[in-house]
């Protein structure tokens, strides 16, 4: 059975999505992986890009996550910004996809939370998710890796 991911249409503000980079590719730079996450609004089937926030972040083992200070912080601040966590972004040192530690360490656990790994430590110019690995979270631990058609149709850059 296939089974389709709950991920709705994703609105980006051009430049919140190059500034999104940009932070990438400065840690990147540094050859540390980067982490940065996607916040918004969400109306009937689209989630609509608000903003992007750099999370207080633990390194471990050559990967990132959000510490737990990071995570008490953002819920605070999107609580009074009235915004909901919509997707995060991260980088490899090469090209390849989630590794088991990002499958458990997320920062949202939210049906349809969606989770972009960046590789070559976003060294590279994007103008769209056509070269990054994205993933859906479809419930019970699972995520789901979307297609190359489905993130053009559905991750729109404005
Ligand atoms: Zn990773």
């Amino acid at each position: 059975m296939r089974i389709s991911t709950p991920v709705s249409k994703f609105i980006i503000p051009l430049d919140v999505f190059e500034r999104t980079f940009d932070e990438l590719r400065k840690w990147g730079e540094k050859e540390f992986e980067g982490l940065v996450l996607w916040v918004g609004t969400t109306a009937r089937s689209k989630a609509i890009i608000k903003d992007f926030v750099v999370p207080e972040a633990d390194f471990w083992g050559g990967g990132v996550r959000i510490s737990s200070g990071g995570m008490l912080k953002l819920a605070e601040d999107l609580s009074q910004r009235n915004l909901i966590l919509l997707a995060q972004l991260h980088t490899h040192a090469s090209d390849f996809g989630h590794s088991y530690g990002d499958e458990q360490h997320a920062a949202s656990y939210r049906l349809g939370y969606v989770s972009i790994v960046v590789p070559n430590f976003a060294q590279e110019k994007h103008t769209d998710l056509s070269s990054c690995y994205v993933y859906g979270y479809v419930g019970n631990g699972k995520w789901n890796q979307l297609t190359k058609n489905q993130v053009a149709r559905r991750f729109k850059i404005t």
